[in-house]
């Protein structure tokens, strides 16, 4: 039986070792990792933990539950116009299972290295299967991705699709039926969300807020809302749906999963009137994937109109108290 310290060994500190580090100056196997940030840049951090049967089922694929860990945190550097750098890394795990990390590193490893982001030192602990990763990324002062800086008039904007996230839980759970293609499709979008790294290095000098969507659309507008101490209008007719959600025959339900459904890891973003020729052009050019689904208004609250006519729904976000 390998020692923790063997394990650390084989399947994080070799691998980390392989990969070339930005502003590491010591990296795994000290008491700390010491890291230079780049010159004139702030560094922007966040920590988030998956836990088992929480957020992800206990016996999910490894590769897939690092993935996920890993893309997830990604999300938040997009979102604050961040370019990703470190991680850490603090896995409780039920046993020292070689095959299970086996698997849970190569996944790791391979979404680290298709982001650029290098892993610089962790934690490994036994109990029930838990999984924290800490992101560390760099901002340019001046393009930062607040949620305290929409303004009355500016348009509201989600990157991709919105609502594949709640879709993906119900295809899993088997509580709605989609057909094959849509169901793997899904499935992608819920183990391996898409950070938007390259839609945030666009639209970091033209929007004035910007968080991505994890709890829910409504549910994380309103927190530009209560941040910049402003309303927000949603059209709910104008909101991006993929082909998945659009095959449902259910259209209300498609509407409700975009407006309240977790887990879609999109950004949403606000942009002053005048910036909106430059975005048009980034979207005509096909850079930019992004619908404008409405805007900031007085008032403190997200409503929602559909067809010009107020629209409530049934339930908003996730929350887990
Ligand atoms: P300490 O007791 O000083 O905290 P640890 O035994 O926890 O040291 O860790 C030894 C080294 O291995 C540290 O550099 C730590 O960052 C690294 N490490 C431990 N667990 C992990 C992990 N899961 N992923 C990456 N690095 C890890
Ligand atoms: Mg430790």
């Amino acid at each position: 039986m390998p020692s923790e310290f063997q394990l650390i060994q084989q399947f994080f500190q070799r691998e980390q070792a392989e990969q070339p580090a930005e502003g590491v100056l010591l990296g795994i196997g000290d008491d700390c990792a010491l890291l230079q940030v780049p010159s004139g840049k702030q560094l922007a951090v966040s920590v988030d933990t998956l836990v088992a049967d929480v957020h992800f089922p206990a016996d999910a694929d490894p590769g897939l539950i690092a993935e996920r860990a890993l893309r997830t945190n990604l999300s938040d550097l997009a979102a604050m116009g961040a370019d990703p750098l470190w991680f850490t890394l603090a896995l409780t795990l039920p046993a020292a299972n070689e095959d299970w990390l086996r698997r849970f590193s190569r996944g790791l490893f391979a979404c680290a290295r298709e982001f650029g982001i290098a892993l610089v030192g962790g934690d490994t602990t036994s109990g029930p299967l838990s999984i924290t990763i800490q992101v560390m990324g760099a901002t340019q002062p001046q393009q930062t991705l607040r949620r305290d800086g929409a303004n009355i008039g500016d348009f509201i904007v989600v990157t991709n699709f919105v609502g594949d996230g709640a879709a993906a839980l119900a295809a899993i759970q088997n509580t709605h039926k989609f057909n094959v293609e849509h169901a793997a499709y899904l499935q992608q979008r819920f183990y391996r969300p898409t950070p938007r790294l390259s839609e945030s290095t666009l639209i970091r000098a033209i929007a004035s807020s910007a968080l991505d969507i994890s709890d829910g659309l409504v549910a994380d507008l309103q927190h530009i809302c209560d941040a910049s101490d402003l309303g927000a209008v949603i059209y709910v007719e104008d909101l991006p749906l993929s082909p998945a959600l659009q095959s449902l025959n259910d259209v209300t339900q498609a509407r409700q999963w975009a407006l309240s459904g977790g887990d879609d890891y999109e950004l949403c973003f606000s942009i002053a009137p005048e910036n909106m020729p430059e975005l048009a052009m980034l979207i005509a050019q096909g850079k930019l994937h992004a619908t404008v689904i409405g805007e900031m208004i007085a008032g403190g609250k997200v409503v929602c109109e559909l067809n010009g006519e107020p629209y409530t729904m049934a339930r908003t976000g996730y929350q887990h108290f």
